[in-house]
């Protein structure tokens, strides 16, 4: 297990001895990249509040320079998270965007092209359309769950193809080893965005994909506490290009960020399996309900990914959609009627949210082809007692 591919310039390079071939998910985690600290015997990572080392001489140190280079808490980080994801590298930023945006520019130039889920997260697609277009680099966006389609929309010029699954917020699945074949086929690379699903539930490596992007400020982080990203890949030479630039850029997380996120990792696995059971008993309470339209979550047999998602995923995830009867107002009625479900934007932490993703997450795509319908509501469905999520929900729908 390699964890940043680091070269003198770019901090230390460990071999841990956690490896997913030893060991399994709830292990590595507890585990990769933490060995205690030597000195003090400290069992948890130490935050290494510090932006510079010592060198005994002229260029000569421990592995570490400089905090923006590399910090071990963060080291620690990304050595876990290359673990999860069963990838050679892992490099932790200070948001998921700043992921992305060093991502893109390590393998993005003017004028390459990159095809996009015509239901990307908000901020991912705000990044292609309002940024780098003014940088040459165009995009098409396609309904990723049709494989005509997504052929049709390259080019002889596309460098990426953009996935995520399940997509946010309308829970779409794509088949992630299907994407990685036309890709590749055409010269390109399969981004996933795992951020919904987490390594725990999904792993695009091992499906075919090249890269992985994390908004661990979700589900890895898991308590709403810290905003961070990753990227995990396989390859050692694209994972060198990537530190070069996670330094050169700069957008790296502190020490302290890391570290939450680092101890948020440790129990994903536990985590996921209480939000995965509790989603579903929303998802049956929603399915009865005379307010609801329609439900949409993976893990029903009528979604029209749910073969896909039951093939790549362990589970379906703690997300849930629904489509209100009464249209936009009973939606706006459910989101300030509950209370136990927070009315607040983001995902993936131990509370139930609820939000309105077309005036609050997605506004940003309203009036382009990624426009959500104004009836739709979403949960991120907590850990909390499900029977007191699904009380404060159908007192709610009451409201509709
Ligand atoms: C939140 C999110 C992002 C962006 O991550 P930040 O940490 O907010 O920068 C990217 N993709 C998905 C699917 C997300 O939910």
């Amino acid at each position: 297990m390699t964890s940043r591919a680091g070269s003198e310039e770019f901090g230390s390079q460990v071999h841990g001895s956690w490896t997913p071939d030893d060991h399994g998910f709830e292990t590595l985690a507890i585990h990769a990249g933490q060995d205690p600290e030597p000195t003090t015997g400290a069992v948890v990572v130490p935050i290494y509040q510090t932006s510079t080392y010592v060198q005994s001489e002229v260029g000569k140190h421990q592995g570490y320079e400089y905090s923006r280079s590399g910090n071990p808490t963060r080291t620690a980080l990304e050595t876990c998270l290359a673990a999860l994801e069963g990838g050679r590298t892992g490099l932790a930023f200070a948001s998921g965007l700043a992921a992305e945006d060093c991502l893109l520019r390590t393998v993005l130039q003017p004028g390459a092209h990159v095809v996009v889920p015509n239901d990307a997260y908000g901020g991912t697609y705000r990044l292609f359309a309002q940024v780098l277009r003014r940088w040459g680099v165009e995009h098409t966006p396609a309904p990723l769950g049709d494989l005509a389609a997504v052929r049709a929309a390259l080019r002889p010029e596309t460098a990426l193809v953009w996935c995520e699954t399940p997509t946010n917020p309308l829970l779409g699945i794509s088949d992630i080893a299907a994407l990685a074949g036309i890709a590749h086929e055409a010269g390109a690379r399969l981004v996933v965005d795992n951020t919904f699903a987490s390594p725990y539930l999904q792993r695009p490596l091992a499906l075919g994909a090249d890269v992985v992007v994390h908004s661990t400020t979700k589900y890895l982080g898991g308590h709403s506490d810290v905003v961070g990203g990753a990227l995990v890949v396989s390859d050692v030479e694209l994972g060198e290009q990537l530190a070069y630039h996670q330094n050169a850029l700069g957008a790296v997380p502190g020490p302290f960020d890391a570290w939450l996120v680092l101890r948020g990792a440790k129990t994903l696995a536990v985590r996921m399996d209480r939000h995965c059971e509790n989603a579903r008993r929303v998802v049956a309470l929603l399915q009865q309900s005379p307010a609801v339209r329609e439900v949409l979550y993976p893990g029903l047999p009528e979604h029209t990914g749910h073969e896909i998602a039951a093939k790549q995923m362990r589970d379906f995830g703690g997300m849930v959609s629904f489509r209100l009867a009464g249209g936009e107002q009973s939606a706006l009625d459910v989101c300030r009627s509950t209370r136990v479900f927070t009315l607040g934007e983001s995902l993936g932490g131990v509370e139930s949210l609820i939000e309105h993703p077309a005036r609050m997450t997605h506004a940003s795509v309203a009036g382009s082809q990624l426009e959500v319908p104004s009836d739709l509501v979403r949960l991120s469905v907590g850990i909390e007692s499900a029977d007191d999520l699904l009380a404060d929900l159908e007192r709610a729908l009451g409201h509709a």
